[in-house]
Order: structure tokens, then C-alpha cells, then sequence
């Protein structure tokens, strides 16, 4: 019986359980050189009123540079930073440049658009974040809402107690909290009932066919609904194409954001895509 034997000699082309740990140790110890080469930065993705098409916040969105001019997809490197605990480093250091970018985009006429970091449930179960948020606004002395936060479902649903306190503070303080990712975690009633949340961010798996899938369609139209009632706002997030951002304003979504509107950029093509405001001196003609 050859049966056994053949599945043997399947065996050499999957990586072993060894392999797989040795190459997560080299990335875990790639990620830790990243952090202390500084070798990560922030892109900005524009967020905008659904209506008026103003810019109205921007989400900072990490990026690691890799050799050949592209970037490590943040897919492929925080859920090990997660496993590992370095997403406490990288959260402080992502805190930190959403501020000094603030600082610069205050500086350019534009200090009044809140820039939303995103913060991973293990960074927000293990580090106390509404403390970290004050610490980073008054150092850098920002007004009050200038850093907002987005979670998702899960950071939520671990620790409630803890959850709920830190949510209070981060309310108190007046740091805006969005749900990221809305409607494919575990999520539970009870606390958007009971959080102080601000936003909740339709996921992109359901704006994708809005306009063509009915089902898709009535659960944005639900989202859109739960979080009015609730006094929440609503951002569409993934917006890729003019008929999801008609639908979208059609039903009454309050922001959007996605490839549609505006790319996550760099800091400066960002500053050239906001046009930067008029300077003081420039003579208003009368009209
Ligand atoms: P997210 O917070 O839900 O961010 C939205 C993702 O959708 C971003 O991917 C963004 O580039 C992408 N996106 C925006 N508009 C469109 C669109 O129209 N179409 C499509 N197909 N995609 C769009 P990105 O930058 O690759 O980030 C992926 C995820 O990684 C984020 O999802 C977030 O969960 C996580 N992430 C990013 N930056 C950070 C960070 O600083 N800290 C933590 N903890 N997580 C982060
Ligand atoms: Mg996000
Ligand atoms: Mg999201
Ligand atoms: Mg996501």
C-alpha cells in the first residue's frame, strides 16, 4: 500500500512548522529594525463630506517601505506586531507623527481637519490609549480634537469594563472614536448602546455593490439608519466609483472615503491635494 508513502513525498513542498516559525522570527526582528531605523511613515487618505465634498478628516494609514521601491502591505506585517507585542511601539510612534503632521498641516491653513489613527485591539487592550492620545496632544499642543481613533468590533469586545472606561475618557477628552470595519466583526448591540462612539465606517466588503446587490444595499441602508438614530455619524469606506458614492448620498451616508474621492498620499502630495490655503498677504480683489 503506497498510500502513506505518496503523501510523504508531498510533504517537502509545504513549508514545515519550522520553516513557517523561523521566517516569522525574521519578520518580527525585520519589524523591530523598522521601528528603530524609523523606516515607517504615515500616508493620509482624505475623508469627505458625502454632500458638500469638502475634506472634512483624514485617516493616517501606515507604511513600511520595502527595498524595491513598493510597501509591506499592513496586512502583512501588524498581525505579527500584534502577536509579538511590537504594535505597542509602533502605535506610540504612529501617536507621535500623526501630531508632528498636524503640527505641519496647521501650519499650512489646515489644522482644522482631524487626522484618525488607527489603533489595533491588542495596542488598545494592553496600553492605556485615551492617556496616550492626551499625552501626545498636549506635548505637542494640539487643540483637543485634532487626533481622533478608529477601532474595530473586537477591541471592544474583550475587556467590556475596561473598554467602557477607556472609551468614557476618550470621550471626556473630546478624541472622536469611530468603529472601523463595521458589520464584520462580532459585534454586539449592547455597547453601541452603551459606548460613547462617534462614527461608524461601513465596511467596504458592503459598499462595493451597493447599487447592485439589494441585500448589500439594505444593510448599508440599516447602518445608515442605526447610527442616525443613535446620534452617530456614518462614513462609506472603500468608495471606488461614482455609483457607489450616488447610492451612498442618496441614502443619506454622511462621509466617504475612498479610491473614488482621494488615494491615501504622502504628507506632501497631500498639502498639494488640500491646495494649500491662501496666504495672509495675498490682496482679496473686490468683486
Ligand atoms: P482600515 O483601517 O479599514 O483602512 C482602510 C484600508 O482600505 C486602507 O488599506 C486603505 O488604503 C484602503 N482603501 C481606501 N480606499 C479604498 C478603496 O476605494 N478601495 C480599496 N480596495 N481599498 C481602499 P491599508 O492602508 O492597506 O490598511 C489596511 C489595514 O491595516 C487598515 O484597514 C487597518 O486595519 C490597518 N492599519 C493601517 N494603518 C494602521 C496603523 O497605523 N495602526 C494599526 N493598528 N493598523 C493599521
Ligand atoms: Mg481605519
Ligand atoms: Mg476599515
Ligand atoms: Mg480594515
Amino acid at each position: 500500500h503506497f498510500h502513506g508513502e505518496n503523501q510523504g513525498l508531498m510533504r517537502p513542498f509545504e513549508p514545515s512548522m519550522a520553516e513557517r516559525s523561523i521566517e516569522r522570527l525574521r519578520m518580527a526582528s525585520r519589524i523591530r529594525q523598522g521601528i528603530e531605523q524609523n523606516e515607517f511613515m504615515l500616508h493620509f487618505q482624505p475623508i469627505l463630506d458625502a454632500s458638500t465634498g469638502q475634506v472634512e478628516k483624514l485617516e493616517a494609514l501606515l507604511r513600511w517601505p520595502a527595498a524595491d521601491g513598493t510597501f509591506v502591505p499592513p496586512e502583512e506585517f501588524i498581525p505579527l506586531s500584534e502577536q509579538t507585542g511590537l504594535i505597542v511601539e509602533i502605535g506610540r510612534w504612529v501617536l507621535d507623527e500623526a501630531a508632528r503632521c498636524h503640527v505641519a498641516l496647521a501650519r499650512a491653513g489646515h489644522g482644522h481637519l482631524s487626522i484618525a489613527v488607527n489603533v489595533s485591539a491588542v495596542q488598545f487592550q494592553r496600553t492605556d490609549v485615551a492617556a496616550d492620545v492626551h499625552a501626545v496632544i498636549e506635548r505637542f499642543a494640539l487643540p483637543r480634537g485634532a487626533l481622533a481613533i478608529e477601532l474595530t468590533e473586537s477591541s471592544l469586545m474583550a475587556n467590556r469594563r475596561s473598554a467602557m472606561s477607556a472609551m468614557r475618557r476618550l470621550s471626556a477628552q473630546g478624541t472622536h472614536v469611530s468603529l472601523d470595519d463595521f458589520g464584520t466583526g462580532f459585534s454586539s448591540m449592547a455597547y453601541l448602546r452603551d459606548l460613547p462612539i462617534d462614527a461608524l465606517k461601513i465596511d467596504r466588503v458592503f459598499v462595493s455593490d451597493v447599487y447592485a446587490n439589494e441585500r448589500s444595499a439594505s444593510i448599508c441602508r440599516a447602518i445608515i439608519t442605526l447610527a442616525h438614530t443613535l446620534g452617530m455619524g456614518v462614513v462609506a469606506e472603500g468608495v471606488e466609483n461614482p455609483a457607489q458614492q450616488a447610492w451612498l448620498m442618496a441614502a443619506g451616508c454622511d462621509f466617504v472615503q475612498g479610491f473614488q474621492l482621494a488615494r491615501p498620499m504622502a504628507f506632501d502630495a497631500l498639502l498639494a491635494y488640500l491646495h494649500p490655503a491662501e496666504p495672509a498677504s495675498t490682496p482679496v480683489r473686490p468683486a
